[in-house]
């Protein structure tokens, strides 16, 4: 057992009491009994007064008040959507814009995809009819390109604005700049937290609309000691909750789909050995890649006498809410990328998350508190998702100590904290309208100075900028391809190296990234031996190659996926993927063909791409080639073993390491053949040769 202590309350809005007989009667409300029952409904009418008097208007109110549900349906009921134009929603999350989607489009009692649709990236459901279109904050930024002034659009909602993700960010200067030649366009910006004063002002004062919360008390436990292993103490946790706690469901926070799985396999697996010794646990996960059947589930109510554990990833701080949840259980920690302008190394790693989530801060000071402190941090709003249907309690699985002194305040915006290659390109294509001069851009925080100017130096590396850092055509087709200048750099290339074919599935398989293969607990070596039987020399991109490969010629079936220990639904995913890229070929001029296996040309094309991201192995183990940090294969990857001399990697994840995560084999001449303005001779030479005495590197005839 683990031993938790009490230490804070987080005062409600409200006084405890006993809870409103969740779920089962309100399963039997009709939608539109829900509906009137949020905290945002008694505001209707003012809400829409507000909109109509305020081109911008900022929105603050708790998650769970209605905002993103139900705000979008006011406006529709409105007439906001009459002359055919349409209403969008911002999201940051995948998931957030497709979930909310679906219980907006089962609010209005229509079909997903007709008059309410979804729209992320490679998956578009939606359709002529769509009104209400529910988007990642990335798809809208991509709208740009198509149409600048959004003039299809008669309201922009941005929302869950204090997540301040890149994307959200770039939104804003280019919203604030449309509404000032379309007045008649109506920008709301919605946000979970106190801290609006910054859209606010961002907004030349905008006025805040605030809509009360709506709050139980939540009493706050730590550890009495720091635990090491979280994820042990995540399951212990769980299990004492369950074993000891009065009815209400748990919620569990842990940073991605890996733990996730692993979570929720231990819990089955000890659930399923104390058998009817404790009552029914139903373990349920939530990730990105979930999906959106499984993402569903948790959304169902927990049948009479069974307790739920939603085990998901920080989606559920504030886009998703989650009725009947009591028990939140917090390690305190969550993925973040960084990024180091310097080396150019962008990394995503396990770190301690923020403190204080104002919208909670607010409330464990009592009413009326002020708080100094800015942006949305997790702890809190961790902690809050507890509160939200009945008194809750959040235990922390670390010390009162550590809270007080190794969790940052606030969480820094991501526009500071990631590379900009993406957005400097999407921004460039937008040039024609005033933001040449990026330098001036209108940020809510500006990105550091040597981030700009690196993504400016890479892009013309990668020759999306010429030297007077214009826009070329290759960077405009670039920008037509809605993945990494470098993935879409490679995807060019292989126009050149005749293997779009392939180079296609790669990129496909690259994009649903490192959940290709399935490793349960109870099989782990017949996992390994499956995944090692798709090695093929040169490295992990022809790896995935082979497993799509092999996938397709099986006519895509899913017991060959089963059999393979192969996830058929992220293959489902690459293959749809591979399949928008290929509609889109066209437009970038790339004609389809393949190298027949000749997969040099492969290898070249991707080089072509990532010549970026090279190292070389010396003495000391892998240096990257221009920066010459240490770095580390990993230890999944087919080449762990190889150790080959030269090789580009697609990402760095710093955990333990720096590891660079799937890997090929190159040879340093393809570096002088795809990048010659980038790489010199010189510096690609071997570094053992440097070592030696002057006259053995020569040649006969030199040496005469
Ligand atoms: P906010 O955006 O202010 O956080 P939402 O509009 O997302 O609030 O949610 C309002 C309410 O709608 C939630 O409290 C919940 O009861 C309900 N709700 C939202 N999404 C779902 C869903 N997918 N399934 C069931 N109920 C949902
Ligand atoms: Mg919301």
């Amino acid at each position: 057992t683990i031993e938790f202590v009490r230490a804070t309350q987080l005062q409600g809005d409200e006084e405890p009491s006993a809870p409103a007989a969740p779920t089962q009667a309100k399963q039997k409300e009709s939608i539109q009994v829900v509906r009137r029952s949020l905290p945002v409904f008694p505001f209707r009418e003012e809400l829409l007064a507000a909109i109509a008097n305020h081109q911008v208007l900022i929105i603050e109110g708790e998650t769970g008040s209605g905002k993103t549900t139900q705000i979008p349906q006011y406006l529709f009921e409105e007439g906001y959507t009459k002359k055919g134009v349409k209403i969008a929603c911002t999201q940051p999350r995948r998931v957030a814009a497709m979930s909310v989607a679906a219980r907006v489009a089962r609010e209005m009692g229509v079909k997903l995809g007709n008059e309410v649709g979804y729209s992320i990236r490679f998956e578009d459901c939606t359709s002529e009819r769509t009104v209400l279109r529910y988007m990642t904050d990335g798809m809208l930024l991509r709208e740009f390109l198509s149409e600048p002034d959004l003039a299809s659009y008669s309201v922009v909602m941005v929302d869950e604005a204090h997540e301040r993700t890149l994307h959200t960010d770039i939104l804003f200067g280019l919203i604030k700049d449309v509404a000032r030649f379309r007045p008649e366009l109506k920008v709301l910006v919605a946000s979970a937290t106190l801290d609006t004063a910054r859209f606010s002002t961002f907004f030349d004062d905008a006025p805040v609309f605030r809509i009360p919360g709506r709050r139980f008390p939540v009493d706050i436990f730590y550890t009495k000691a720091p635990e090491a292993d979280y994820l042990e103490a995540c399951v212990v946790s769980v299990l004492q909750i369950h074993v000891t706690q009065p009815p209400g469901d748990i919620l569990v926070f842990l940073t991605g789909q890996d733990e996730i799985e692993a979570a929720c396999e231990m819990l089955q697996d000890r659930c399923r050995r104390l058998g009817s010794k404790i009552r029914e646990l139903l373990v349920l996960p939530i990730y990105a890649n979930l999906p959106s059947d499984m993402q569903a589930r948790i959304f169902q109510p927990t049948p009479p006498g069974a307790r739920k554990v939603v085990v998901a990833t920080n989606i559920a701080e504030t886009s998703l809410t989650i009725e009947g949840i009591i028990y939140v259980l917090d390690p305190g920690f969550c993925k973040q990328k960084s990024y180091n302008p310097r080396t150019g190394m962008e990394s995503l790693t396990v770190t301690p998350c923020s403190k204080v989530g104002l919208g909670l801060s607010r409330v464990s000071m009592g009413r009326g508190g002020e708080q100094a402190s800015s942006e949305a941090a997790s702890a809190s709003q961790r902690a809050g998702r507890a509160g939200r249907v009945a008194a809750g309690k959040c235990f922390r699985l670390y010390t009162a100590w550590a809270y007080q002194h190794e969790l940052e305040e606030t969480t820094v915006p991501e526009i500071q904290r990631t590379s900009l290659g993406n957005v400097v390109l999407l921004l460039k294509s937008l040039g024609d309208w005033g933001i040449h001069d990026l330098m001036h851009f209108d940020f809510l925080d500006p990105p550091p100075y040597e981030t700009l100017l690196l993504a400016l130096e890479q892009l013309y590396a990668l020759g999306a900028l010429n030297h007077l850092g214009e826009l070329t055509t290759s960077g405009r087709k670039m920008a037509e391809l809605p993945v990494d200048p470098m993935l879409s750099k490679m995807i060019l290339a292989s126009e050149k190296y005749s293997c779009s074919e392939e180079i296609l599935t790669v990129a496909a398989m690259l994009s649903v990234n490192n959940s290709i293969f399935y490793r349960p607990k109870d099989k782990v070596v017949h996992a390994d031996n499956a995944r090692v039987n798709f090695f093929l020399p040169g490295g992990d991109h022809l790896v995935l190659l082979n497993v799509y490969t092999q996938w397709a010629e099986s006519g895509y079936s899913s017991q060959w996926c089963y059999e393979n220990f192969v996830q058929f639904r992220s293959m489902r995913r690459a293959r749809d993927v591979r399949e928008q890229l290929e509609g889109l070929l066209e437009r970038v001029e790339v004609s389809l063909s393949s190298c027949q296996g000749d997969y040099i040309r492969v290898r070249k094309a991707i080089t072509a791409g990532y010549f970026y991201h090279t190292a070389r192995l010396t003495r000391s183990g892998y240096r990257t080639v221009k920066q010459q940090q240490t770095v580390f294969i990993h230890p999944n990857s087919s080449l762990f073993e190889e150790q080959p001399r030269w090789l580009l990697y697609h990402e760095l994840v710093l955990t333990t390491k720096e590891f660079m995560r799937q890997v090929l084999e190159i040879e340093s001449s393809w570096l002088l053949e795809v990048a010659p303005h980038y790489y010199k001779a010189k510096e690609l030479e071997d570094p053992h040769a440097k070592k030696m005495p002057k006259k053995v590197g020569k040649t006969r005839e030199e040496l005469g």
